[in-house]
Formats: C-alpha cells, structure tokens, sequence
C-alpha cells in the first residue's frame, strides 16, 4: 500500500519534532509511504526576509539574518546526529549556505531580486529541512531516500506560483518513484518546489506542500494522503474566535473546497481537486496524538449536521456604477470582469442590481487599486476596506440575524455567506 504523508513545518519545529516524525513512522513499517516535507518552523519566513533585507542592500542586517538562519540549523545537527554521521550531514548543510550565501551576494550585486531568484532563495527550506529529516530516519534505522521534488515536479515559469505540467509530472513520479517504493522504502522529499523544464526552481505559492502531497498522491495512485498538523482535526471555527467548538470526523470534497475557498486555513486551496478526480481520502491528523482519529475529507460528510463558521479578513468591497446610468447588462458586466481579470483581484463575492455590480474581493498589494483605476473610464466606484467576509456552512436561523446590515449577503445551498 503506498501512502503519502505530508508534514509541515510545525511537525518539524525543532530537534524533538524530528524524533517525533521518525515516532510516527514506526506505526506504519509495512507501508510505502512518501514524506512530503515543509521547511522547519518558519524558515521560509525567515529566508524571505533575508532576501528583502539583501534586496533593500541592507548589508549588515542581511549577513545576521542569515547566520541566525544558518546558525538555527547547525545547531539542530548537533542536537540530532554524532561522530561521523554528524560531519557527513553538516557538510550538506553547509554546502546548502554556500548556496544561499551565493545568492544573497548576487542580490546585493545586482541590486536585482526578481521571482525567479525568490524561489531560488526560498526553496533552500524545504531542502534544508529534508536533509535533517532523511539523515535522521536513516540513523533510527528507517530504510530511507532522499529525493529532490524539483526532478519530478515540473512546472511552467511562472515563478512564485508555478503551475503543474501535470503529464510530465506524472510520467516521472510512475516512472522513477514507483519502482522505488514498490521496494518498500520511505521516501523523503520536499513540499513546495518544482522546477520549469529547464532545470529552474520554482514554488507552488505559500504553503504550498499540501499541495505538493497532493500531487505525489494523484500520481503514485496512492491509498491515501495525510497531513500532520498540531490541531486534533479540521474544527468547525477557529478556537481563538469561538468558546466552543466541534471537530468534523468527515468532510466531503466540496465542502472542504468551499471552505478553503472561504478563508479557513485547514489546508491549502489547491490541494483538494486532485485528490477529488482519484477519489483518495485526505485526512488530517494531529502529530501530537497519533491515535486520535482527525479528519477525513473524501467522498463522504458528516453523519449529523455541524455549523461551520469562517471568516475572511481583508476584503474590500467595491459598489460599481456605470457613469452615464446605463443598466448593468452583459456587456459592461464582462467589461468589469475583462478589468478583473488583469487586475489580479481575486473575487470572493458577486451581486447585481439594475444599475450597480457588488464584488467582494481580496483586499491584496495593489490589485484594487489597480481595478479602481481600470474602471475609472466607465464606471463610479465606492470602495470599502477592512471589512471582513463571514462564511457559515449549515447555517441555522439565528445566523441570519449575525448577517443583518451586511454589505452583502449571499445563501446558497446550506451555506450563508456576507460582508462586513
Ligand atoms: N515552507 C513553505 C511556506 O512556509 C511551504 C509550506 O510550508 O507549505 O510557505
Ligand atoms: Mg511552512
């Protein structure tokens, strides 16, 4: 049985969440199981600023950033591994920093830090963080690879977001990882990078190695895909923002696309669809307590009904009128949403009336203002910022009271959603 297990970077924090990981696995020694691997806590994090701080050519403050990044890591080898083992992976390490350390220089040169130079800098996480993983599984006698994602993984360069080439990607995960783990092995690679077909790296946008298990999964065929995390399961609102709150044994795909969609942080948006055309269960386990049983999204939902609550921050809401009191008919509708479109904003929410189009949109960079600039010919715009999207899933009555005075409020099937 082949399955893909991907962990996170709060599953590999520290020394102690990587003698965990290796914990987990010896509940499952008959499997084939792929690991997926996110950089350690937020290395990535970590890594982006070092290259802002180069970019911006502040010297000094980019050279500690990246001895603290360096030092964070070595330290972890000496707290993981002894004698030779420990040389053999330090000098790995190191070669890892030589690289960085080679980018930020050309940076700082340069005075240059395009997308393609991002996804250089912070794939070295995730690189990082696999060579620690893999050494230790080996040396708590895990028979074990590491393989780098970016010889599998093929996407084109559209650097920072790349899209999966999907029919590469699958001939080379059936044809050189399958027989791999036919073997009996586990394997360890990294979450969120790929590469183009040239041999560049790029990355599948933040928080990406969910997705990177989905498409190992889809590709091996595999029973299923887990994602370890440090909640019990998928919960149906955020504990910080509800006294009480219930877990979701099951959750079926849609309801777990449309969650995603509407702002809950379970697991990353494009994670689902792949997983949904192979029919092969994702379930989310908590690292801490692997014999609790999470939650598992496939074919099937809950038994009984449970209300979910989300919320979406940052939205703007955005009211658009033709100028000359035209109707809102098809032709300025698509006008509006040709100007979306090259915009970048990502819409949450649509309304129409006689004379007005309502959208509800991720208040993101300088997409609105860009839209607002586009519509400007046409169209009076009022904008709203700040304001947040509310999501409840199974609704009940007394939820549409919470939606009374909204800026927009949409029902659809069970789901209530507004804005304000
Ligand atoms: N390390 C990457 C990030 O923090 C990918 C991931 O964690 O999923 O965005
Ligand atoms: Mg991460």
């Amino acid at each position: 049985m082949i399955q893909v297990m991907k962990f996170g970077g709060a599953s590999v924090k520290n020394p102690d969440a990587i003698r965990n990981v290796a914990r987990i696995l010896s509940h499952f020694k008959e499997d084939a199981i792929l690991l997926v691997v996110s950089a350690m806590d937020k290395t990535t994090n970590h890594l982006e600023m070092l290259a802002h701080l180069a970019r911006d050519q502040k010297e000094a403050e980019a050279w500690a950033q990246f001895d603290k990044i360096k030092s964070f890591h070595l330290g972890h080898v000496n707290d993981l591994f002894e004698g030779d083992l420990q040389a053999l992976v330090r000098e790995k390490i190191l070669n890892y920093f030589q690289q960085i350390e080679r980018i930020v220089r050309g940076i700082l040169l340069l005075k240059e830090f395009p997308p393609s130079t991002y996804d250089r800098i912070v794939s070295h996480g995730e690189l990082l963080s696999t060579t620690l993983v893999a050494a230790y599984l080996e040396k708590e006698n895990h028979d074990c690879q590491w393989i780098d994602a970016r010889d599998y993984i093929k996407t084109d360069a559209s650097y920072q977001r790349g899209e999966v080439i999907w029919s590469l990607t699958e001939e080379n995960i059936q044809q050189k990882v399958v027989p791999v783990m036919r073997a009996g092995k586990f394997i360890v690679t990294q979450g969120f990078i790929g590469s183009t077909t040239e041999g560049k790296t790029t990355t599948l946008g933040r928080e990406g190695s969910d997705y990177t298990g989905s498409i190992f999964a889809y590709c091996l065929g595999a029973e299923n895909l887990t994602v370890w995390k440090d909640v019990i399961g998928i919960l149906n609102a955020d504990p910080r923002l509800r006294d009480e709150t219930q877990k979701h044994e099951q959750l079926s795909y849609e309801e777990a696309v449309e969650m995603t969609f509407y702002g809950a942080s379970v697991i990353h948006p494009k994670t689902i669809k792949p997983l949904f055309s192979k029919e092969i269960p994702l379930k989310v386990k908590c690292f801490a307590d692997i014999k609790e049983p999470g939650t598992v999204i496939g074919a099937q939902g809950d038994d009984q009904v449970i209300t979910s609550y989300i919320i979406k921050k940052q939205q703007a809401y955005l009211h658009i009128k033709p100028k000359d009191f035209s109707f809102m008919e098809e032709r300025l509708m698509q006008q509006i949403f040709d100007h979306v479109y090259k915009s970048g904003v990502k819409v949450n929410l649509v309304q129409n009336s006689a004379i007005s189009l309502m959208l509800c949109v991720d208040d993101r960079e300088n997409t609105v203002t860009e839209l607002e600039a586009l519509l400007l010919d046409t169209f009076r715009v009022e904008t709203e910022r700040k304001l947040k999207l509310f999501t409840v899933m199974n609704y009940q009555a007394a939820d549409l009271t919470e939606a009374h005075g909204a800026r927009m409020v949409q029902q659809y099937d069970k789901n209530l959603s507004y804005v304000k």
